[in-house]
Protein backbone atom coordinates (compact mmCIF):
# COMPACT_ATOMS: atom_id res chain seq x y z
CA UNK A 1 0.00 0.00 0.00
CA UNK A 2 1.09 3.21 -0.78
CA UNK A 3 2.21 5.55 1.93
CA UNK A 4 2.09 9.21 1.72
CA UNK A 5 4.34 11.50 4.61
CA UNK A 6 4.75 15.10 5.56
CA UNK A 7 7.15 17.42 3.84
CA UNK A 8 9.61 18.86 6.00
CA UNK A 9 13.20 21.10 5.28
CA UNK A 10 12.57 20.20 1.81
CA UNK A 11 12.42 16.77 1.96
CA UNK A 12 9.72 14.19 2.14
CA UNK A 13 10.04 12.99 5.69
CA UNK A 14 8.40 9.78 6.80
CA UNK A 15 6.44 9.94 9.98
CA UNK A 16 7.12 8.27 13.15
CA UNK A 17 3.81 8.22 14.88
CA UNK A 18 2.15 5.08 13.84
CA UNK A 19 -1.34 6.58 12.91
CA UNK A 20 -2.20 6.58 9.68
CA UNK A 21 -5.93 7.71 7.86
CA UNK A 22 -6.89 5.67 4.62
CA UNK A 23 -6.87 7.74 1.42
CA UNK A 24 -9.86 6.48 -0.66
CA UNK A 25 -10.23 6.53 -4.15
CA UNK A 26 -14.12 7.53 -4.13
CA UNK A 27 -14.87 6.15 -7.67
CA UNK A 28 -14.13 2.78 -6.74
CA UNK A 29 -14.29 2.65 -3.01
CA UNK A 30 -11.14 1.67 -2.29
CA UNK A 31 -8.49 2.64 0.03
CA UNK A 32 -5.45 4.05 -2.42
CA UNK A 33 -2.96 5.31 0.03
CA UNK A 34 -1.99 5.60 3.99
CA UNK A 35 -1.23 8.61 5.34
CA UNK A 36 0.98 9.18 8.26
CA UNK A 37 -0.74 11.58 11.15
CA UNK A 38 1.38 13.81 12.46
CA UNK A 39 2.13 13.79 16.37
CA UNK A 40 2.85 17.11 18.20
CA UNK A 41 6.15 16.40 18.58
CA UNK A 42 6.32 16.16 15.42
CA UNK A 43 4.23 19.17 14.24
CA UNK A 44 7.05 21.38 17.46
CA UNK A 45 9.81 19.78 15.62
CA UNK A 46 8.51 20.96 12.05
CA UNK A 47 7.58 24.45 13.56
CA UNK A 48 11.17 25.13 15.00
CA UNK A 49 12.82 24.19 11.96
CA UNK A 50 10.70 26.85 10.33
CA UNK A 51 11.48 29.48 12.39
CA UNK A 52 14.70 29.50 11.81
CA UNK A 53 14.16 29.15 7.93
CA UNK A 54 12.08 32.05 8.53
CA UNK A 55 15.15 34.79 9.56
CA UNK A 56 16.88 34.95 6.32
CA UNK A 57 13.40 34.64 4.16
CA UNK A 58 11.89 37.17 6.15
CA UNK A 59 14.82 39.17 5.64
CA UNK A 60 15.03 38.60 1.61
CA UNK A 61 13.55 41.28 -0.20
CA UNK A 62 10.09 41.69 -1.39
CA UNK A 63 11.01 41.56 -4.80
CA UNK A 64 13.20 38.60 -4.50
CA UNK A 65 10.26 36.77 -2.51
CA UNK A 66 7.79 37.66 -5.62
CA UNK A 67 10.28 36.22 -8.45
CA UNK A 68 9.58 32.71 -6.11
CA UNK A 69 5.96 33.33 -6.88
CA UNK A 70 6.48 34.36 -10.86
CA UNK A 71 8.57 31.11 -10.97
CA UNK A 72 6.06 28.67 -9.84
CA UNK A 73 3.48 30.11 -11.91
CA UNK A 74 5.10 29.17 -14.46
CA UNK A 75 5.65 25.42 -12.66
CA UNK A 76 2.28 25.20 -11.91
CA UNK A 77 1.19 25.72 -15.58
CA UNK A 78 3.60 23.44 -17.09
CA UNK A 79 2.47 20.74 -14.28
CA UNK A 80 -1.33 21.45 -14.61
CA UNK A 81 -2.34 18.38 -15.89
CA UNK A 82 -0.75 16.25 -13.55
CA UNK A 83 -1.69 18.69 -10.82
CA UNK A 84 -5.44 18.09 -12.12
CA UNK A 85 -4.85 14.23 -12.35
CA UNK A 86 -3.60 13.78 -8.56
CA UNK A 87 -6.53 15.76 -7.73
CA UNK A 88 -9.52 14.02 -9.83
CA UNK A 89 -7.86 10.99 -8.01
CA UNK A 90 -8.27 11.28 -4.51
CA UNK A 91 -11.38 14.06 -4.92
CA UNK A 92 -13.12 12.65 -7.14
CA UNK A 93 -14.17 16.01 -9.21
CA UNK A 94 -14.06 15.84 -12.52
CA UNK A 95 -10.95 16.45 -14.99
CA UNK A 96 -11.97 19.95 -15.56
CA UNK A 97 -13.10 21.07 -12.41
CA UNK A 98 -9.52 19.85 -11.00
CA UNK A 99 -8.50 22.01 -14.13
CA UNK A 100 -10.84 24.69 -12.40
CA UNK A 101 -9.34 24.37 -8.38
CA UNK A 102 -5.95 24.69 -9.85
CA UNK A 103 -6.19 27.46 -11.38
CA UNK A 104 -8.54 29.71 -8.81
CA UNK A 105 -5.13 29.34 -6.27
CA UNK A 106 -2.87 30.05 -9.14
CA UNK A 107 -4.56 33.09 -9.52
CA UNK A 108 -4.08 34.02 -6.28
CA UNK A 109 -0.37 33.16 -6.92
CA UNK A 110 -0.21 35.74 -9.83
CA UNK A 111 -1.37 38.54 -7.62
CA UNK A 112 1.20 37.65 -4.72
CA UNK A 113 3.95 38.36 -7.18
CA UNK A 114 2.13 42.06 -6.91
CA UNK A 115 4.08 42.39 -3.08
CA UNK A 116 6.81 44.62 -3.42
CA UNK A 117 3.97 47.37 -4.53
CA UNK A 118 1.41 45.70 -1.65
CA UNK A 119 3.90 45.95 1.05
CA UNK A 120 4.90 49.57 0.59
CA UNK A 121 3.73 51.02 3.77
CA UNK A 122 3.46 54.64 4.60
CA UNK A 123 5.28 57.37 5.14
CA UNK A 124 4.46 61.01 5.87
CA UNK A 125 7.29 63.31 5.56
CA UNK A 126 7.60 66.24 8.22
CA UNK A 127 4.69 65.26 10.47
CA UNK A 128 6.83 67.88 12.83
CA UNK A 129 9.43 69.66 12.79
CA UNK A 130 12.49 67.61 11.48
CA UNK A 131 10.16 64.30 11.89
CA UNK A 132 8.41 61.55 9.71
CA UNK A 133 6.70 59.05 10.48
CA UNK A 134 6.44 55.84 8.37
CA UNK A 135 4.19 52.52 9.20
CA UNK A 136 6.39 49.25 7.80
CA UNK A 137 4.49 45.82 7.15
CA UNK A 138 6.35 42.83 8.70
CA UNK A 139 5.91 39.26 8.37
CA UNK A 140 4.75 37.61 11.50
CA UNK A 141 6.74 34.65 11.86
CA UNK A 142 5.55 31.33 11.77
CA UNK A 143 2.13 30.92 10.54
CA UNK A 144 -0.51 28.12 10.14
CA UNK A 145 -3.04 27.03 7.44
CA UNK A 146 -5.47 24.45 7.74
CA UNK A 147 -6.97 23.31 4.80
CA UNK A 148 -10.80 21.46 4.02
CA UNK A 149 -10.81 18.44 1.30
CA UNK A 150 -13.51 20.23 -1.34
CA UNK A 151 -10.47 22.51 -3.10
CA UNK A 152 -7.03 20.47 -2.17
CA UNK A 153 -5.05 23.28 -4.52
CA UNK A 154 -6.88 26.04 -4.44
CA UNK A 155 -7.06 26.63 -0.62
CA UNK A 156 -3.90 25.59 0.04
CA UNK A 157 -2.57 28.33 -2.67
CA UNK A 158 -4.97 30.80 -0.96
CA UNK A 159 -3.07 30.21 2.20
CA UNK A 160 0.80 29.64 1.00
CA UNK A 161 1.03 32.35 -1.50
CA UNK A 162 0.23 35.47 0.34
CA UNK A 163 1.57 34.07 3.88
CA UNK A 164 4.90 32.92 1.66
CA UNK A 165 5.34 35.87 -0.17
CA UNK A 166 5.04 38.50 2.75
CA UNK A 167 7.99 36.84 4.75
CA UNK A 168 6.92 34.10 6.46
CA UNK A 169 7.03 30.86 6.91
CA UNK A 170 4.19 28.49 6.91
CA UNK A 171 2.77 25.04 8.43
CA UNK A 172 0.24 23.25 6.04
CA UNK A 173 -2.02 20.61 7.35
CA UNK A 174 -4.01 19.63 3.87
CA UNK A 175 -7.13 17.76 4.76
CA UNK A 176 -5.93 13.89 5.09
CA UNK A 177 -8.81 12.98 2.51
CA UNK A 178 -6.85 14.17 -0.14
CA UNK A 179 -3.39 15.22 0.57
CA UNK A 180 -1.39 14.54 -2.49
CA UNK A 181 -1.62 18.01 -4.22
CA UNK A 182 -0.23 19.92 -1.21
CA UNK A 183 2.52 17.76 -0.94
CA UNK A 184 3.23 18.40 -5.15
CA UNK A 185 2.73 22.47 -4.37
CA UNK A 186 5.35 21.96 -2.16
CA UNK A 187 7.70 20.57 -3.76
CA UNK A 188 7.23 22.88 -7.25
CA UNK A 189 7.86 26.13 -4.46
CA UNK A 190 11.15 24.46 -3.79
CA UNK A 191 12.08 24.07 -7.58
CA UNK A 192 10.88 27.64 -7.73
CA UNK A 193 13.48 28.89 -5.37
CA UNK A 194 11.79 28.65 -2.13
CA UNK A 195 14.56 28.04 0.83
CA UNK A 196 13.84 24.83 2.57
CA UNK A 197 12.06 24.70 6.04
CA UNK A 198 10.24 27.66 4.68
CA UNK A 199 7.14 25.77 3.86
CA UNK A 200 6.36 22.67 6.23
CA UNK A 201 3.46 20.34 5.29
CA UNK A 202 2.02 18.38 7.74
CA UNK A 203 -0.26 15.75 7.57
CA UNK A 204 -2.60 15.32 9.98
CA UNK A 205 -5.64 15.38 12.00
CA UNK A 206 -7.28 16.85 15.48
CA UNK A 207 -4.28 15.89 17.57
CA UNK A 208 -1.78 17.83 14.76
CA UNK A 209 -4.36 20.58 14.58
CA UNK A 210 -4.65 21.26 18.65
CA UNK A 211 -0.76 21.16 18.55
CA UNK A 212 -0.75 23.92 16.25
CA UNK A 213 -3.57 25.88 17.90
CA UNK A 214 -0.91 25.44 21.45
CA UNK A 215 2.23 26.04 19.64
CA UNK A 216 4.07 29.02 21.23
CA UNK A 217 5.67 30.28 17.96
CA UNK A 218 2.67 29.87 15.46
CA UNK A 219 1.71 33.52 15.94
CA UNK A 220 -1.24 32.92 13.15
CA UNK A 221 -4.01 30.33 12.14
CA UNK A 222 -6.17 30.63 8.48
CA UNK A 223 -8.65 27.97 8.62
CA UNK A 224 -11.51 26.82 6.24
CA UNK A 225 -13.37 23.91 6.69
CA UNK A 226 -17.16 23.29 8.13
CA UNK A 227 -18.38 25.88 10.76
CA UNK A 228 -18.38 23.70 13.95
CA UNK A 229 -14.72 23.23 13.81
CA UNK A 230 -13.86 26.87 12.39
CA UNK A 231 -15.15 28.33 15.51
CA UNK A 232 -13.12 25.92 17.30
CA UNK A 233 -10.26 26.87 15.72
CA UNK A 234 -10.81 30.46 15.54
CA UNK A 235 -11.65 30.29 19.92
CA UNK A 236 -8.89 28.33 20.82
CA UNK A 237 -6.16 30.02 18.68
CA UNK A 238 -7.80 33.26 20.20
CA UNK A 239 -7.92 32.18 23.12
CA UNK A 240 -3.87 31.58 22.66
CA UNK A 241 -2.99 34.83 21.73
CA UNK A 242 -2.74 34.05 17.76
CA UNK A 243 -4.12 36.02 15.06
CA UNK A 244 -6.78 33.78 13.40
CA UNK A 245 -9.22 33.84 10.39
CA UNK A 246 -11.61 30.77 10.09
CA UNK A 247 -14.27 30.58 7.09
CA UNK A 248 -16.75 27.89 8.09
CA UNK A 249 -20.04 26.71 5.74
CA UNK A 250 -22.67 27.55 4.07
CA UNK A 251 -25.98 27.70 2.95
CA UNK A 252 -26.37 29.43 -0.62
CA UNK A 253 -29.85 31.06 -1.78
CA UNK A 254 -30.58 31.85 -5.06
CA UNK A 255 -33.54 34.28 -5.39
CA UNK A 256 -35.89 34.04 -8.72
CA UNK A 257 -37.58 37.12 -9.81
CA UNK A 258 -40.94 36.99 -11.14
CA UNK A 259 -39.11 38.63 -14.25
CA UNK A 260 -35.69 37.18 -14.35
CA UNK A 261 -34.83 34.76 -17.85
CA UNK A 262 -36.27 31.61 -16.45
CA UNK A 263 -34.05 29.47 -18.77
CA UNK A 264 -30.52 31.60 -17.80
CA UNK A 265 -31.55 31.15 -14.04
CA UNK A 266 -32.76 27.00 -14.35
CA UNK A 267 -28.95 26.71 -16.07
CA UNK A 268 -27.05 28.61 -13.46
CA UNK A 269 -29.08 26.11 -10.84
CA UNK A 270 -27.75 23.31 -12.54
CA UNK A 271 -24.52 23.74 -12.63
CA UNK A 272 -24.46 25.95 -9.08
CA UNK A 273 -26.44 22.99 -7.35
CA UNK A 274 -24.93 20.16 -8.53
CA UNK A 275 -21.20 20.73 -10.04
CA UNK A 276 -18.63 19.16 -7.96
CA UNK A 277 -21.65 17.12 -6.14
CA UNK A 278 -22.43 20.19 -4.41
CA UNK A 279 -19.68 19.81 -2.27
CA UNK A 280 -18.49 23.50 -2.62
CA UNK A 281 -18.89 26.35 0.21
CA UNK A 282 -20.36 28.39 -2.76
CA UNK A 283 -22.66 25.90 -3.95
CA UNK A 284 -26.57 26.71 -4.72
CA UNK A 285 -28.71 24.69 -2.12
CA UNK A 286 -31.44 26.28 -2.03
CA UNK A 287 -33.44 27.65 -4.96
CA UNK A 288 -35.58 30.84 -3.90
CA UNK A 289 -38.53 31.66 -6.59
CA UNK A 290 -40.20 34.35 -5.80
CA UNK A 291 -44.47 33.57 -6.52
CA UNK A 292 -46.09 30.24 -7.65
CA UNK A 293 -46.20 30.74 -11.21
CA UNK A 294 -42.44 31.49 -11.17
CA UNK A 295 -41.65 28.31 -8.91
CA UNK A 296 -44.00 26.30 -11.01
CA UNK A 297 -42.44 27.29 -14.02
CA UNK A 298 -38.62 26.88 -12.67
CA UNK A 299 -39.60 23.17 -11.16
CA UNK A 300 -40.53 22.45 -14.96
CA UNK A 301 -37.38 23.55 -16.27
CA UNK A 302 -35.13 22.21 -13.44
CA UNK A 303 -36.56 18.66 -13.80
CA UNK A 304 -35.60 17.69 -17.53
CA UNK A 305 -31.68 19.57 -17.17
CA UNK A 306 -31.31 17.45 -13.60
CA UNK A 307 -32.46 14.15 -15.15
CA UNK A 308 -30.12 14.24 -18.24
CA UNK A 309 -27.41 14.80 -15.99
CA UNK A 310 -24.05 12.69 -16.16
CA UNK A 311 -23.02 11.22 -13.21
CA UNK A 312 -19.18 9.74 -13.10
CA UNK A 313 -16.30 8.68 -12.38
CA UNK A 314 -13.17 11.42 -13.95
CA UNK A 315 -11.89 8.75 -16.08
CA UNK A 316 -15.00 8.72 -18.02
CA UNK A 317 -14.34 11.52 -19.84
CA UNK A 318 -14.98 15.62 -20.13
CA UNK A 319 -18.36 15.44 -20.46
CA UNK A 320 -19.26 13.90 -16.79
CA UNK A 321 -20.85 16.62 -14.98
CA UNK A 322 -19.82 15.51 -11.15
CA UNK A 323 -17.99 13.05 -10.02
CA UNK A 324 -18.86 11.14 -6.43
CA UNK A 325 -18.70 12.48 -2.85
CA UNK A 326 -15.66 12.39 -0.95
CA UNK A 327 -16.69 9.53 1.77
CA UNK A 328 -19.17 6.84 2.33
CA UNK A 329 -19.81 8.67 5.42
CA UNK A 330 -20.37 11.83 3.22
CA UNK A 331 -22.88 9.94 1.41
CA UNK A 332 -24.55 8.30 4.20
CA UNK A 333 -24.98 12.08 5.33
CA UNK A 334 -26.30 12.97 2.34
CA UNK A 335 -29.14 10.66 2.21
CA UNK A 336 -29.71 10.17 5.56
CA UNK A 337 -30.55 14.03 5.56
CA UNK A 338 -32.95 13.49 2.12
CA UNK A 339 -34.79 10.68 3.93
CA UNK A 340 -34.96 13.62 6.88
CA UNK A 341 -36.62 15.30 3.78
CA UNK A 342 -38.88 13.37 3.10
CA UNK A 343 -39.98 12.50 6.41
CA UNK A 344 -40.62 16.16 7.47
CA UNK A 345 -43.05 16.72 4.69
CA UNK A 346 -41.13 18.48 1.70
CA UNK A 347 -41.59 17.08 -1.98
CA UNK A 348 -38.69 14.48 -3.54
CA UNK A 349 -39.37 15.95 -6.81
CA UNK A 350 -36.24 14.19 -8.40
CA UNK A 351 -35.31 11.26 -6.15
CA UNK A 352 -31.71 9.92 -7.10
CA UNK A 353 -31.74 7.40 -3.68
CA UNK A 354 -31.28 4.80 -5.88
CA UNK A 355 -28.82 5.81 -7.97
CA UNK A 356 -26.45 2.88 -9.18
CA UNK A 357 -23.17 3.27 -11.37
CA UNK A 358 -22.75 -0.17 -12.66
CA UNK A 359 -19.08 -1.12 -12.21
CA UNK A 360 -18.48 1.20 -9.61
CA UNK A 361 -21.04 0.24 -7.13
CA UNK A 362 -18.85 0.11 -4.28
CA UNK A 363 -17.95 3.76 -5.41
CA UNK A 364 -19.24 7.29 -3.37
CA UNK A 365 -21.85 8.27 -6.36
CA UNK A 366 -25.36 10.21 -5.14
CA UNK A 367 -27.73 10.55 -7.64
CA UNK A 368 -28.87 14.21 -8.09
CA UNK A 369 -32.03 15.07 -5.60
CA UNK A 370 -34.69 18.11 -5.88
CA UNK A 371 -36.99 19.08 -3.06
CA UNK A 372 -40.29 21.65 -3.76
CA UNK A 373 -42.03 23.28 -1.13
CA UNK A 374 -39.08 22.78 1.54
CA UNK A 375 -39.85 25.13 4.86
CA UNK A 376 -37.46 26.87 6.86
CA UNK A 377 -38.08 24.61 9.77
CA UNK A 378 -36.72 21.42 7.96
CA UNK A 379 -33.34 19.91 8.58
CA UNK A 380 -32.69 20.04 4.73
CA UNK A 381 -33.02 23.68 5.12
CA UNK A 382 -31.18 24.52 8.44
CA UNK A 383 -28.19 21.97 7.88
CA UNK A 384 -25.37 22.57 5.16
CA UNK A 385 -26.32 19.05 3.04
CA UNK A 386 -22.82 19.37 1.01
CA UNK A 387 -24.52 17.23 -1.67
CA UNK A 388 -26.05 17.05 -5.08
CA UNK A 389 -29.38 17.73 -3.52
CA UNK A 390 -30.77 21.10 -4.29
CA UNK A 391 -33.98 22.39 -2.06
CA UNK A 392 -36.84 24.90 -3.24
CA UNK A 393 -38.82 27.27 -0.87
CA UNK A 394 -41.29 29.01 -2.31
CA UNK A 395 -41.44 32.98 -1.68
CA UNK A 396 -44.55 35.10 -1.82
CA UNK A 397 -42.60 38.39 -2.14
CA UNK A 398 -39.44 39.73 -2.51
CA UNK A 399 -39.63 40.79 1.32
CA UNK A 400 -40.17 37.31 2.27
CA UNK A 401 -37.67 35.74 -0.14
CA UNK A 402 -34.49 38.69 1.09
CA UNK A 403 -35.95 37.55 4.58
CA UNK A 404 -35.27 33.84 4.13
CA UNK A 405 -31.38 34.90 3.40
CA UNK A 406 -30.80 37.18 5.59
CA UNK A 407 -32.52 34.82 8.70
CA UNK A 408 -30.19 32.30 7.80
CA UNK A 409 -27.18 31.55 10.02
CA UNK A 410 -24.48 31.20 7.16
CA UNK A 411 -23.81 34.30 5.60
CA UNK A 412 -21.42 32.47 2.90
CA UNK A 413 -22.86 33.52 -0.88
CA UNK A 414 -26.04 34.43 -2.86
CA UNK A 415 -27.48 35.55 -5.79
CA UNK A 416 -30.28 37.17 -7.60
CA UNK A 417 -32.15 36.38 -10.86
CA UNK A 418 -33.50 39.36 -12.14
CA UNK A 419 -34.02 41.87 -15.14
CA UNK A 420 -34.71 44.68 -12.84
CA UNK A 421 -31.90 46.89 -11.41
CA UNK A 422 -33.42 49.08 -8.52
CA UNK A 423 -34.28 45.41 -7.21
CA UNK A 424 -30.60 44.46 -7.84
CA UNK A 425 -29.30 46.99 -6.47
CA UNK A 426 -31.48 46.82 -3.17
CA UNK A 427 -30.59 43.24 -3.02
CA UNK A 428 -26.39 43.86 -2.78
CA UNK A 429 -27.51 46.93 -0.53
CA UNK A 430 -29.42 45.42 2.41
CA UNK A 431 -28.62 41.36 2.46
CA UNK A 432 -26.50 40.00 4.88
CA UNK A 433 -23.92 37.85 2.90
CA UNK A 434 -20.40 38.39 2.17
CA UNK A 435 -20.74 37.98 -1.30
CA UNK A 436 -23.27 38.16 -4.05
CA UNK A 437 -24.00 37.31 -7.29
CA UNK A 438 -26.77 39.61 -9.57
CA UNK A 439 -27.58 36.95 -12.53
CA UNK A 440 -23.68 34.85 -11.32
CA UNK A 441 -24.68 31.90 -9.55
CA UNK A 442 -21.60 31.79 -7.88
CA UNK A 443 -19.99 34.67 -7.21
CA UNK A 444 -16.63 33.97 -6.12
CA UNK A 445 -14.49 36.79 -5.88
CA UNK A 446 -11.20 37.60 -8.32
CA UNK A 447 -8.02 37.40 -6.71
CA UNK A 448 -7.78 40.90 -5.90
CA UNK A 449 -10.59 41.18 -4.34
CA UNK A 450 -11.51 39.19 -1.35
CA UNK A 451 -13.05 36.14 -0.28
CA UNK A 452 -15.27 35.28 2.75
CA UNK A 453 -18.32 34.81 4.33
CA UNK A 454 -20.47 36.79 7.15
CA UNK A 455 -22.39 35.09 10.39
CA UNK A 456 -21.32 31.69 11.04
CA UNK A 457 -19.40 31.02 7.51
CA UNK A 458 -16.83 33.23 8.80
CA UNK A 459 -14.90 33.89 12.19
CA UNK A 460 -12.32 36.83 12.05
CA UNK A 461 -12.26 40.22 11.13
CA UNK A 462 -10.35 39.74 7.38
CA UNK A 463 -11.03 37.64 4.18
CA UNK A 464 -8.80 35.86 2.44
CA UNK A 465 -6.72 36.84 -0.95
CA UNK A 466 -6.71 39.89 -2.37
CA UNK A 467 -5.38 43.21 -0.24
CA UNK A 468 -6.97 41.67 3.46
CA UNK A 469 -4.56 38.64 2.76
CA UNK A 470 -1.14 41.21 2.80
CA UNK A 471 -3.04 42.70 6.31
CA UNK A 472 -3.46 39.34 7.88
CA UNK A 473 -0.03 38.03 7.12
CA UNK A 474 1.89 41.23 8.45
CA UNK A 475 1.74 43.30 11.33
CA UNK A 476 2.49 47.05 11.36
CA UNK A 477 5.44 49.00 13.03
CA UNK A 478 5.38 52.93 12.83
CA UNK A 479 8.07 54.71 13.16
CA UNK A 480 8.81 58.09 14.27
CA UNK A 481 12.04 59.58 13.32
CA UNK A 482 13.64 63.05 14.16
CA UNK A 483 17.21 63.30 13.03
CA UNK A 484 19.48 66.16 13.49
CA UNK A 485 19.69 68.98 11.26
CA UNK A 486 23.00 68.06 10.73
CA UNK A 487 26.55 70.03 10.12
CA UNK A 488 25.78 73.65 10.05
CA UNK A 489 29.75 74.83 10.84
CA UNK A 490 31.74 73.32 8.36
CA UNK A 491 34.49 70.94 8.59
CA UNK A 492 35.76 69.56 12.14
CA UNK A 493 39.62 69.17 11.86
CA UNK A 494 40.13 68.11 15.45
CA UNK A 495 38.93 65.26 17.26
CA UNK A 496 36.50 66.06 19.71
CA UNK A 497 36.04 64.47 23.03
CA UNK A 498 32.37 62.36 23.36
CA UNK A 499 30.63 64.85 25.52
P1 LIG B 1 -13.70 19.85 8.09
O1 LIG B 1 -14.09 20.95 9.01
O2 LIG B 1 -14.11 18.47 8.39
O3 LIG B 1 -12.09 19.79 7.95
C1 LIG B 1 -11.32 20.93 7.67
C2 LIG B 1 -9.94 20.77 8.32
O4 LIG B 1 -10.11 20.68 9.73
C3 LIG B 1 -9.19 19.52 7.88
O5 LIG B 1 -7.84 19.84 7.67
C4 LIG B 1 -9.38 18.56 9.05
O6 LIG B 1 -8.29 17.69 9.22
C5 LIG B 1 -9.51 19.49 10.24
N1 LIG B 1 -10.39 18.95 11.29
C6 LIG B 1 -11.47 18.16 11.11
N2 LIG B 1 -12.03 17.87 12.30
C7 LIG B 1 -11.30 18.49 13.24
C8 LIG B 1 -11.39 18.59 14.68
N3 LIG B 1 -12.35 17.98 15.35
N4 LIG B 1 -10.47 19.33 15.32
C9 LIG B 1 -9.49 19.96 14.65
N5 LIG B 1 -9.35 19.90 13.31
C10 LIG B 1 -10.25 19.19 12.60
O7 LIG B 1 -14.18 20.31 6.64
P2 LIG B 1 -14.14 19.47 5.28
O8 LIG B 1 -15.17 18.40 5.36
O9 LIG B 1 -12.76 19.10 4.93
O10 LIG B 1 -14.59 20.59 4.22
C11 LIG B 1 -15.93 20.88 3.93
C12 LIG B 1 -16.43 22.08 4.69
O11 LIG B 1 -15.61 23.21 4.42
C13 LIG B 1 -17.82 22.50 4.31
O12 LIG B 1 -18.53 22.86 5.47
C14 LIG B 1 -17.61 23.71 3.42
O13 LIG B 1 -18.69 24.61 3.35
C15 LIG B 1 -16.43 24.32 4.07
N6 LIG B 1 -15.70 25.22 3.17
C16 LIG B 1 -15.78 26.56 3.41
C17 LIG B 1 -15.13 27.44 2.57
C18 LIG B 1 -15.18 28.92 2.81
O14 LIG B 1 -14.39 29.64 2.23
N7 LIG B 1 -16.07 29.39 3.66
C19 LIG B 1 -14.39 26.94 1.48
C20 LIG B 1 -14.33 25.57 1.29
C21 LIG B 1 -14.99 24.71 2.14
Amino acid sequence: MKEIHHWIDGKETKGGSGRFSDVFNPATGEVQARLSLATKAELDDAVASAAKAQVAWGATNPQRRARVMMKFVDLINRDMDKLAEALSAEHGKTFPDAKGDVQRGLEVIEFCIGAPHLLKGEFTDSAGPGIDMYSMRQPLGVVAGITPFNFPAMIPLWKMGPALVCGNAMILKPSERDPSVPLMLAKLLQEAGLPDGVLQVVNGDKETVDAILDNETIQAVGFVGSTPIAQYIYERASANGKRAQCFGGAKNHMIIMPDADLDQAADALIGAGYGAAGERCMAISVAVPVGEKTADALIEKLVPRIEKLKVGPWTAGDDVDYGPVVTKAAKENILRLVQSGVDQGAELVVDGRDFNLQGYEDGFFVGPHLFDRVTPDMDIYTQEIFGPVLSTVRAGSYEEAIKLAMDHEYGNGTAIYTRDGDTARDFASRINIGMVGINVPIPVPLAYHTFGGWKKSGFGDLNQHGPDAFRFYTRTKTVTARWPSGIKEGGEFNFKAMD
